[in-house]
């Protein structure tokens, strides 16, 4: 009988388990590492929710590869028998003289995606919670929604279980990417044919060549419970500000209200102590006072410091190390809704070496047709 070949993982979070899964498709048998069971709740794939939305800026790439990602999704639900996606669409707001909105807008034009724009008297009379003061430039696109991002990577740990994928609760200290081999605390090693690194925003610390492009980043966020169920049924939010904006992910499914902020702190280790600091948090509500008069009579249920791992360019880094490895690094902000599309892409570049080539750059955001 063939013999399978075999891929290692290090990561299960979003990244780790989704090309798990693809790889397991494409005939492989998969080991994943992981210092804690997954879902990690200090992995930057765990939280109630992530958001997937066509708003971007000009970075067209992106724009579009959230259709294939959504495509992706649909592939996934149907392996796990449950769709883990709840539609909201996104209310897009700026109060700054910049770009953001309007290159967005152009960019939804050019592809005929639907989306309505609105004045700030609008807004009042459409979402009645929100105040339209100072808003230059807004519009409102139905797609969109709210992925269930804890729900999806414990079905996933499940899934690539059942489908006879090993997940080996191990803390990785050094990586031989040539070898495809990895070093575990204690000194035992793992090996395999070929190696994906997908260690979120500890990676920086485990290469070297990554961390010159990529660091991680301290991000707070706060979540609130709304005396109105009016809210039930808001759209994300995302308000562009001049000192500095926030998103808001509606409370969908059970879930809490969050909020957080659009800037990059760049500061911190994902290992560190995670207690917020209340000005941290405080920060994060004034950000959103302007726009929610009501926020004062929320319950604050809590807030929690998450890590991304940022690349300037907010461009993710899907790369070859060696022959045999492979790394999966720099999602920022905004990596979660890609990741069945990333992990299927990747699988294939992995199983189809003559389909690798284009990889990179597709996954960096640049407009190629991949093979
Ligand atoms: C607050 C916040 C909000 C976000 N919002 C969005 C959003 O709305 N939409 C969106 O698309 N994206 C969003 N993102 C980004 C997205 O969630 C991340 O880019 C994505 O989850 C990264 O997944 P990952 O698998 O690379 O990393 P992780 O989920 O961190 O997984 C890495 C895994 O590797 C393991 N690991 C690391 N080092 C070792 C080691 N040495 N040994 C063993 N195991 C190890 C960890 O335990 C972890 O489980 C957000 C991120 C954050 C933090």
């Amino acid at each position: 009988m063939e013999k399978r070949p075999k891929a290692l993982i290090l990561g299960a979070g979003i990244m780790g388990l989704c090309t798990a899964w693809a790889l397991l498709r494409q005939g492989f048998a998969v080991h994943l590492l992981d210092q804690a069971v997954p879902p990690n709740p200090a992995g930057a794939s765990v939280d109630h929710h992530r958001l997937i939305r066509h708003a971007y800026g000009a970075q067209r790439g992106y724009m579009r590869m959230v259709d294939e990602a959504y495509a992706a999704w649909d592939r996934l639900w149907d392996d796990l028998g449950e769709v883990l996606h709840i539609p909201t669409g996104v209310l897009a707001l700026d109060d700054t003289a910049g770009d953001w909105v309007r290159q967005t807008r152009a960019a939804l034009r050019e592809d005929g995606r639907a989306h309505e724009d609105l004045t700030a008297a609008e807004i009042e009379a459409r979402f009645p919670y929100l105040s339209g003061a100072g808003i230059n430039d807004a519009f409102f696109c139905p797609a969109g929604g709210v992925l269930l991002a804890e729900r999806i990577v414990a079905g996933l740990a499940r899934h690539v279980q059942a489908q006879g994928a090993v997940i080996e609760l191990a803390r990785a200290t050094a990586l031989d990417p040539a070898r495809a081999t990895v070093t575990l605390e204690g000194g035992a090693t793992r090996s395999a044919d070929v190696l994906v690194v997908a260690a979120g925003p500890w990676i920086p610390r485990l290469l070297p060549e990554v961390a010159r492009r990529v660091t991680p980043s301290r991000q707070v966020v706060v979540r609130l419970e709304a005396p109105s169920a009016v809210w039930t049924t808001a759209p994300m939010l995302l308000d562009l500000a001049a000192e500095g904006g926030f998103y808001l992910v509606p409370p969908v499914a059970g879930t809490p209200i969050k909020i957080g902020d659009h800037s990059f702190s760049r500061q911190g280790h994902p290992d560190d102590d995670r207690t917020p600091d209340p000005r941290e948090v405080e920060r994060i509500l004034a950000l959103a006072r302007k726009r929610i008069p009501g926020i004062e009579g929320f319950t604050r249920l809590g807030s929690a410091t998450c890590f991304y791992d940022v690349e300037p360019d907010e461009r993710f880094v899907i790369e070859p190390l060696s022959p045999r490895a492979w790394v999966m690094s720099g999602f920022s902000g905004h990596g979660f809704k890609f990741g069945a599309v990333l992990g299927e892409r990747l699988a294939l570049a992995i199983a189809k070496p003559e389909t690798a080539a284009t990889l990179p750059a597709w996954a960096a955001g640049d407009e190629v047709i991949p093979a």
